[in-house]
């Protein structure tokens, strides 16, 4: 296995931590410039985006340690009885690529996780040994994101804390029994005492710091999760609620969803067939209604059909609204800032902007139609000076009037 160059096993490497997506990269279509002809490649692999505390997008050399694994999750590439290619990294090789990648600028940072090799204790005590070695022997100051292994020595967790700005265990399955069912290796009471426990340590070391400057950091850049999406059968109710629990239980800073995509070599448990990508948005948005937006998860859940799935072809917010249009027209000039929010269209930004520009004077429609892109999906939710919509609200066909236009399915997805 170590006779693989470290570029074979980087590509295998890399390779196998992209359906990991708590560290948010985006993807597009394959292009590379092997044939002498343009510049550049979206075929590298390795490097991804993410967002730091303070905002900026920063690019991290994603990696697993290796892709070896003694436990059997169903949805997972990687697992147990996969027929995969497998390579494996040692701590020094790992701390050596972070460092050429980051002296030739391709990267602010490392993510990195791992399969299970010999032993939960043995795999996490070798994660820490990247971290560690980079902060310590190498002095390493970039973004450190270390995946954690719940099955782990909680003492193996804490020192993961010490090093890394961010550390996440993945939750993986938005039930308990779709845990059972398809992670059979891992169980739902361990997953979330160790974010308790994460969520203690990174308090404690917060309030720490405030009376001594000198206090250690703990993950400063808190924890995060996964859940893939579809592989269970679990609704987006169900998993908007998940999510709502897991933010309060545990103050997670995100929830990532992850739609799931039949992997090579698919076990036969799974759906054959992946759930939209446009759910896996959809849910992003009613994350965003939560965080953002004020909307309690009860609220998220009331813009689901019986079935408790979010409508795919409306976003959320816009079905909440056709759900509840009692609480509509709101009058842009009077309205207090929890209700503009609730207004379809209008994002964070354009209610700041509203909220100060109607300080000076009374807006009218123009004025709302600099401040968003689509002045139409507005118009039968709001008053201003000169607009005030009279049967539109009513209409029955109010929904097929806002929907966008419906789009070719694709043939082989
Ligand atoms: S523990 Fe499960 S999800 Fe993680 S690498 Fe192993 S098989 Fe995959």
């Amino acid at each position: 296995m170590l006779d693989r160059s470290i570029s074979d096993r980087l590509n295998i490497l890399a390779d196998a931590a992209k359906y990991d997506a708590s560290c948010a990269s985006s993807g597009t279509s394959k292009r590379n410039s092997r044939d002498g002809r343009g510049l550049g490649s979206t075929e590298g692999m390795g490097i991804c985006h993410a967002y730091a505390p303070d905002g900026r997008c920063i690019s991290l050399l994603k990696l697993l340690l290796t892709n070896h694994c003694i436990f059997d999750c169903h949805y997972c590439v990687n697992r147990k009885s996969s027929n995969v290619v497998r390579a494996k990294f040692t701590p020094r090789e790992v701390v050596d690529l972070t460092l050429a990648f980051y002296r030739r600028n391709y990267i602010e940072g490392l993510f990195l996780s791992s399969g299970i090799i010999r032993s939960s204790d043995h795999t996490m005590e070798q994660l820490v040994e990247v971290a560690r070695s980079l902060r310590e022997d190498h002095q390493f100051r970039g973004y450190i994101h270390l995946k954690t292994i719940p099955e782990a020595d909680p003492e193996l967790q804490r020192q993961a804390g010490l090093w890394a700005d961010r550390v996440s265990i993945n939750v993986e399955l938005p039930t308990s029994a779709g845990l059972e069912r398809l992670a059979p290796d891992k169980k739902a009471p361990q997953i979330e005492g160790s974010m308790g426990s994460i969520r203690s340590a990174i308090e404690e070391a917060g309030d720490a710091r405030k009376r001594f400057r000198n206090a250690p950091r703990f993950a400063p850049a808190g924890q995060s999760t996964q859940m893939i999406v579809g592989a269970d059968g679990a609704s987006d109710a169900q998993i908007v609620g998940k999510a709502s629990t897991l933010y309060t239980s545990y103050a997670l800073r995100r929830v990532y969803y992850s739609a799931f995509s039949p992997i090579p070599d698919a076990s036969a448990v799974l759906p054959l067939k992946r759930p939209p990508l446009i759910r896996e948005h959809r849910l992003y948005q009613s994350d965003w209604l939560m965080r953002f937006y004020g909307f309690a998860p009860h609220e998220v859940q009331q813009a689901t059909d019986e079935s408790g799935m979010l409508p795919l072809d409306i976003d959320p917010k816009l079905a909440w609204a056709l759900r509840f249009r009692e609480r509509f027209p709101v009058d842009l000039n009077r309205a207090p800032r929890e209700m503009l929010l609730r207004v379809p269209g209008l994002g964070t930004k354009a209610v700041g902007a509203i909220l100060a520009a109607r300080r000076h004077r009374t807006l009218r429609l123009e004025d709302l139609a600099r401040l968003t892109r689509s002045i139409a999906k507005l118009r039968p939710f709001v008053v201003t000076a000169d607009w005030r919509p009279t049967q539109l609200l009513e209409r029955a066909d109010l929904r097929a009037r806002l929907a966008p236009p419906a789009q070719q399915m694709e043939l082989f997805a």
